[in-house]
């Protein structure tokens, strides 16, 4: 092939690449599809007389300030083709969204800002829908958005922890729990990372607070079982087993010698208690006011507090 053929083949072919390009205007070509998606009301659906209704749940996002992160954008776009698929394979598909507006981070931001944090949830949510998540072009059901911070969504949990309350599954009671002192939050253990706040990286410490818990002791049976008829991956449902925390052995009362003090341990090795020779209790235990004797008092005082109040997670450990 000649020189020149070959110069003109390169020159067409990137006259060619250029129509190309020109012709696929996205921003165009998705505004007018979802323009149409919407008018013709394609991802709404009337779950009453849905044949075969599919309920596709993704988590609500929180709206922040900062808008949509590309971690959500993941999980949705994951979420969303398998909707696609089932819708393809014939079911009613209801995927619905909605935001999860309430909390302490937005407490926090507002305090920062200055603003009121129903003004400012409100243009969060504004920027969410409009400026990002309608133009993902998910098939979700707008029509039946939820905001957790809407009274006629609230009064619902609202009504659910009043039923849980009367049952006695939800109660009060004074323990220490894990606190972020930057974002003036209690933290799961699943919620830091190394003895530091998974959101802000700061050092978490110990703060003894008196909160609100559910029982869900009560289910542990329940929730075990059930796992294993569930199609999970068998990671996720180890981490399930582990935080729903089953183990089977027993209390054993041990009194101290002046017999005033009782402390139940659990164990999963009873058969090996003749073995023992000495019993550890955490700091903020109750029993050590009862056992430390009085020339004692100032140093487990200064203890206590060393490790309670200044001492990370991962330090304890
Ligand atoms: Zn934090």
């Amino acid at each position: 092939m000649g020189k020149k053929n070959l110069s003109q083949r390169i020159e067409n072919r990137t006259v060619l690449l250029n129509l190309q390009m020109a012709k696929y205007n996205h921003l165009e070509i998705e505004s007018k599809w979802q323009t149409i998606w919407e008018t013709q009301k394609l991802y709404q659906v009337d779950l009453k007389a849905a044949k075969r209704p599919y309920y596709n749940l993704m988590m609500f996002p929180y709206p922040s300030a900062e808008g949509l992160h590309v971690g959500n954008v993941f999980a949705f776009t994951g979420s969303d083709i398998h909707a696609r698929f089932m819708k393809l394979h014939g079911y009613d598909v209801f995927e619905p969204i909605g935001f999860d507006a309430f909390g302490i981070h937005s407490e926090n931001f507002a305090i920062k800002v200055g603003k009121h944090p129903n003004e400012l949830i409100n243009n969060n949510v504004i920027n969410f829908k409009e400026n990002q998540l309608k133009k993902l072009g998910i098939m979700y059901d707008w029509s039946h958005e939820v905001n957790t911070t809407d009274p006629s969504y609230y009064k619902w949990t609202q009504w659910i922890f009043i039923q849980l309350f009367n049952a006695g599954l939800a109660y009060q009671k004074e323990g220490y729990v894990n606190w972020c002192p930057s974002c003036k939050t209690v933290l799961a253990n699943e919620q830091t990372e190394g003895g530091n706040c998974e959101r802000c990286g700061r050092e978490v410490i110990q703060k003894n607070l008196k909160q609100w818990f559910f029982k869900i002791t009560d289910y542990v049976e329940r929730l075990y079982n059930n796992l294993k008829i569930i199609d999970w991956s068998n990671i996720i449902k180890k981490t399930q087993e582990n935080w729903i925390g089953k183990s089977a052995g027993v209390e054993i009362i041990f009194t101290t010698v002046d017999d005033k003090t009782k402390i139940r341990v659990f164990t999963t090795r009873p058969e090996t208690i003749f073995g023992a020779t000495y019993l550890v209790l955490a700091p903020e235990h109750p029993a050590v006011d009862m056992v430390t004797t009085s020339e004692n008092k100032s140093l487990i005082k200064k203890y206590r507090d060393d490790t309670i109040k200044k001492m990370s997670l991962n330090e304890r450990t």
